[in-house]
């Protein structure tokens, strides 16, 4: 079961309609995928967050010192790279580089033991997971508040008993479309908001304090991942739970984010912190803390399957008879990679998602998708 080639791909597809949040607007999807093939003919998927031209760069950078090893020693494999690059990357796209081996790495893994990555993780801690519709970006048009109205109420329509929508556009502006929002979808279903740090401390106390009222499931990155200090003094100010982590790398990363006290859910993206190893560590890490943990996903249907086999196999400290509710990332904005490149990776039914019991992350990749949208060099 060696390591025998690890290939990389960028997909890029250009996007019908662009959107924006509070940084940048979209035009098109990029993403770098990863395939690892062992010498037994095994074949693993994997998929980074982040820059993919860059990514597919460390990926060709870290494959020197795996290939020839054996595929099922995940964590082997992990510290190698890991060591390899420490010296000049604790943190960054060179990490996405290696969350995208391990998480084909998984995969395989999966596929030689005939069984699914969740069993692989130590078991099945739940049935299934709720997926929370992200979406609601801005678009340029004269009647957002009317088009993001119509997407809140489909989001219902489907079934979703969460969503998440965009903030950042100005506190007063924010508090008018929360409310409009909140109107539109009732009291039952529950409401996020993420500024992607939008606004500095006084700004985040001023929006979370006007959109309290809204009952707010949690205000996400409301201010500068770098500052910790000001999220912790941000949720002594509001009743809103706040979350972030998503620019975290690694368990380090995360113990800094934990240990000061700056979020009540953290949210890891597996394709860049590290992988799925490195997220079973922060996992662990969050028990400790007692904090919860969403991770963050917005990728192909590799990334998504890989949250929610971790997700299904993710430990609550907390517990009760009715057992709580675990919420899983579902990107709904446009992105024709994660609808056609996996086939049955993710199940979405009357509001939730159930995973089957294939081998490995459970998906078959589509191979024309592939080709179609991989990007000529
Ligand atoms: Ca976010």
């Amino acid at each position: 079961m060696k390591i025998k080639s690890i290939e990389s791909f960028v997909l890029f597809d250009k996007l019908k309609e662009s959107f924006y949040f509070s940084q940048w607007e979209y035009t098109e999807r990029r993403i770098c995928i990863v395939k690892i093939t062992t010498d037994s003919g095994h074949v693993g998927w994997g998929e980074g967050y982040g820059p993919a031209g860059i990514i597919k760069a460390g990926i060709q950078h870290l494959a020197q010192f795996i290939i020839g090893m054996d595929s099922l020693e995940t964590e082997t494999i992990w510290n190698t790279m890991y060591r390899r690059t420490l010296d000049y990357a604790r943190r960054g796209i060179l990490v996405s580089a290696i969350s995208a081996i391990d998480v084909a790495l998984w995969d395989l893994k999966g596929k030689i033991m005939q069984q699914p990555v969740y069993m692989l993780l130590g078991g099945k801690k739940r049935d299934c997971v709720i997926p929370y519709a992200t979406g609601l970006y801005f678009t340029k048009c004269n009647n957002l508040d009317e088009k993001l109205c119509d997407e809140a109420k489909a989001y219902v329509g489907m079934g979703f008993k969460a969503m998440k929508m965009k903030v950042g556009l100005g506190i007063e502006r924010d508090i008018e479309l929360v409310g409009k929002i909140r109107e539109t979808i009732g009291n039952d279903i529950n409401l996020m908001v993420d500024s992607n740090h939008a606004y500095n401390l006084r700004e985040a106390i001023q929006l979370a304090n006007g959109i309290e009222k809204y009952n707010i499931g949690w205000f996400e990155e409301p201010i500068s991942p770098e500052f910790y200090d000001q999220y912790y003094e941000l949720r002594l100010k509001t009743s809103i739970p706040i979350a972030g982590g998503e620019c975290e790398y690694l368990r380090y990363g995360f113990q800094t984010l934990l240990s000061s006290k700056s979020v009540d859910i953290i949210q890891p993206d597996i394709c860049s912190t590290g992988g799925i190893t490195e997220a079973k560590r922060i996992a662990t890490l969050a028990t400790v803390y007692g904090v919860d943990l969403v991770p963050h996903s917005w990728g192909t249907g590799i990334a998504l399957s890989a949250a929610a086999h971790f997700i299904t196999n993710l430990d609550i400290v907390s517990g009760r008879m009715n057992s709580q509710i675990c919420y899983m990332e579902y990107d709904r904005s446009e992105n024709g990679l994660r609808d056609e490149l996996t086939h049955n990776s993710i199940v979405f039914e009357n509001g939730i998602i159930m995973l089957g019991d294939k081998p490995g992350l459970g998906f078959e990749l589509n191979e024309d998708a592939l080709y179609k949208y991989t990007l000529k060099e």
